[in-house]
């Protein structure tokens, strides 16, 4: 397999004025993120949707199952594959549905924690990119993408609500709908955490161990071309 050398255009800050890389969301999908975030107490969780033409804007966020507390976020491994499967059936590629890892944290601090980072590098490492998105209580925002072949490298990227294209209207009784059917707050495992390593959370906070992983690269996180990949338009 040919792998190009990234390192020109991403280790440059310079370069980098973030005019052309930008995470953006609908309107529609950036309510729908704030309105899982503000419906309870706890973090919640989910993946950023795209159209094949524009990977990096969001024009849904979706969630599956889930169990929640204040501090983390658990999917349910059946659900996750459900998920997977449900869109490969529809023609979706991984790209556009299994790049961008979303969640929100309950205080006003949007950075990741030790176990963020875990599961970002255990779950998406082996994808080609992947998007680490944050979105705490007050506002703040926390996005990073990383690029996971040749060299690599992690970039923070800027986050904006793009009202340019056509969206959707609001649908908050479909909301309600999935959020009581997703989201499901657990409250003693706050306290079992405390007491885990760094690798252990992260294994809960995935619901994906190690197996499920592989087999996800097997079946729906495989690599883009990766002599063409999309960012070389930027
Ligand atoms: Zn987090």
């Amino acid at each position: 397999m040919k792998v190009r050398i990234l390192r020109p255009r991403f280790d440059e800050e310079e370069t980098f004025t973030g005019k052309t890389l930008s995470l953006r969301f609908s309107p529609t999908a950036w309510a729908k993120l704030l309105f899982f975030r503000d419906a309870g107490e706890t973090e919640i969780g989910g993946f950023g949707i795209t159209p094949p033409d524009d990977l990096l804007y969001i024009h849904d966020f979706q969630t599956v199952k889930q169990q929640v507390t204040c501090v983390s976020v658990s999917f349910d491994d059946n659900a996750v594959a459900d998920f997977f499967e449900t869109r490969v059936d529809q023609g979706r590629k991984p790209e556009q549905f299994a790049r961008i890892w979303v969640h929100t944290h309950p205080g006003n601090c949007p950075n990741p924690s030790g176990t963020d980072e875990e599961t970002f590098r255990r779950v998406f490492g082996k994808c080609q990119w992947s998007i680490m998105f944050i979105v705490a209580q007050e506002g703040k925002t926390y996005a990073r993408i990383s690029f996971n072949v040749g060299p690599g490298g992690q970039v923070l990227i800027p986050v904006e609500v793009d009202y340019d294209k056509p969206f959707l209207a609001a649908d908050q009784p479909a909301w309600i709908e999935e959020y009581k059917a997703n989201i499901h707050p657990e409250e003693w495992r706050g306290i079992q955490e405390q007491s885990m390593t760094p690798e252990e959370r992260a294994e809960l906070a995935t619901g994906w161990p190690e197996e499920e992983i592989e087999e996800f690269d097997e079946r729906a996180w495989g690599f883009e071309d990766p002599d063409n990949p999309w960012w070389w338009n930027y």
